[in-house]
């Protein structure tokens, strides 16, 4: 009797401590399960490499049915125009809504420089869309076009990058997360494929090109994951081949190319990296080209955004001082968490220049009228952030700008 009230006892004990949010995990995957997931894949580079053939076979569906292929006289003066498309695809239950942008045209002109221009844009525009969107009142189902990754083809047959791969990559390796692919390496012998990589990735480090950096994987990871994580690193750029037929090898039916002389199967590790690359998109890193697109590519943009405006309210408070004072006239949004230590910094030396720049009664006049309206907006203080001090130069932008 006593040992049975003893063994109650523990499992009350052990209930007591089981709050019960181990289950947060199935939570989280519950509701993103429900949701969905998106990604949007940009691919970019001259075109016949094999960029849409690539696509198709990695996501096993036929995205460009409507193609409509240029002739070479419409090609000489064609502007870069960009594409997207999207599917809705959905395996086990799990829906993912990709979205492929190309950049048909891309290095096909008789001048190509600035070709990247206006793939840079629309990078940018995405990022403007979403910045406009969750800085504005209603904040819920935000369409997030924002580009994830780039795989950027370089042709199999030059002697390493060409000075426009060159080009494009460092125009865009702040925006986006390039991911470099060495085009048709069925072209290749293994030992070429082996020269290019190696050549291509001294020429990457070379010419400053930051390319999308795998995260570095725990000390604690097993032996096989680390492994796997060091050849993944050694395989850029990807040596890739792309088909859209199904060929008979060994009695199996595989996505391959036929030649006289063989059978090239896309999907044997042998052949090429193919599997490698659609496993890294897909299966181990989609999450983390997402985070990085949002933490610091966004956050670039988004700082920069920041930046330009305070300049323009600074230059706006110089040019009408008055502005101060009636403290409405901003013409910008008020922008959620602007405490972004370098606007801060800027606009607290753009207020000592100001500060300096006014003669003695005129500042008096200024600290007696910002006094008077810290009276005002005190209930504003409290709600934008209670740590920070309420005669920061910040807060009374987001004052004068409410
Ligand atoms: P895009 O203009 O970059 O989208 O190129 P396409 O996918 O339209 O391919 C152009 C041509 O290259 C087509 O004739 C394809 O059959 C061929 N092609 C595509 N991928 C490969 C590949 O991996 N190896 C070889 N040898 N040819 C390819």
């Amino acid at each position: 009797m006593a040992a049975n009230s003893e063994a109650n006892s523990d499992t009350e004990d052990q209930d007591k401590e089981y709050v019960g949010f181990a289950t947060l995990p199935n939570q989280v995957h519950r509701k993103s399960v429900k949701k969905g997931f998106d990604f949007t894949l940009m691919v970019a580079g001259e075109s016949g490499l094999g960029k849409s053939t690539l696509v198709n076979s990695l996501f096993l569906t036929d995205l460009y049915k409507d193609r409509k292929l240029l002739n070479a006289e419409e090609r000489i003066t064609q502007t870069v125009e960009i594409t997207k498309h999207t599917v809705d695809i959905e395996e086990k239950g799990v829906k993912l809504k990709l979205t492929i942008v190309d950049t048909p045209g891309f290095g096909d002109a008789v001048n190509n420089t600035e070709c990247w221009k206006s793939v840079a844009d629309y990078i940018d525009q995405q990022f403007e869309q979403y910045f406009r969107d969750e800085s504005g009142l209603n904040r819920k189902n935000i369409q997030d076009n924002r580009v994830h990754c780039c795989l950027y083809f370089i042709s199999p047959f030059g002697h390493g990058l060409r000075p426009l791969d060159v080009e494009f990559m460092k125009a865009l390796h702040e925006k986006v997360n390039i991911v470099p692919v060495l085009a048709k390496a069925d072209t290749l012998t293994p030992t070429e494929v082996k020269k290019k990589k190696i050549k291509i990735r001294e020429e990457i480090e070379q010419y400053g090109i930051k390319i999308y950096q795998f995260p570095d994987c725990d000390s604690d990871e097993d032996e096989e994951f680390k492994q796997q994580d060091l050849e993944l690193k050694e395989s850029i750029p990807f040596a890739v081949i792309g088909s859209n037929t199904v060929v008979e090898a060994k009695g199996k039916r595989v996505r391959g190319r036929l030649y006289p002389w063989g059978i090239v199967e896309v999907e044997n590790s042998a052949h090429c990296d193919f599997v490698k690359l659609r496993n890294m998109l897909v299966r181990t890193h989609m999450q983390d080209l997402k985070d990085v697109t949002r933490e610091t590519h966004y956050e670039n943009y988004r700082a920069q955004c920041i930046q330009s405006m305070t300049r323009m309210v600074v230059k706006e408070r110089n040019r009408n001082k008055l502005t101060r004072e009636s403290g409405t006239d901003f013409p910008i949004p008020v922008v959620p968490g602007v405490a972004d230590s370098e606007t801060e910094k800027l606009i607290r030396e753009k207020d000592e220049e100001v500060r300096h720049a006014d003669h003695e009664p005129e500042s008096h006049q200024h600290h007696h009228d910002h006094d008077h309206k810290s009276e005002h907006s005190s209930v504003h203080h409290e709600h934008s952030d209670p740590q920070s001090d309420p005669e920061t130069p910040s807060d009374q932008i987001r004052d004068e700008a409410l």
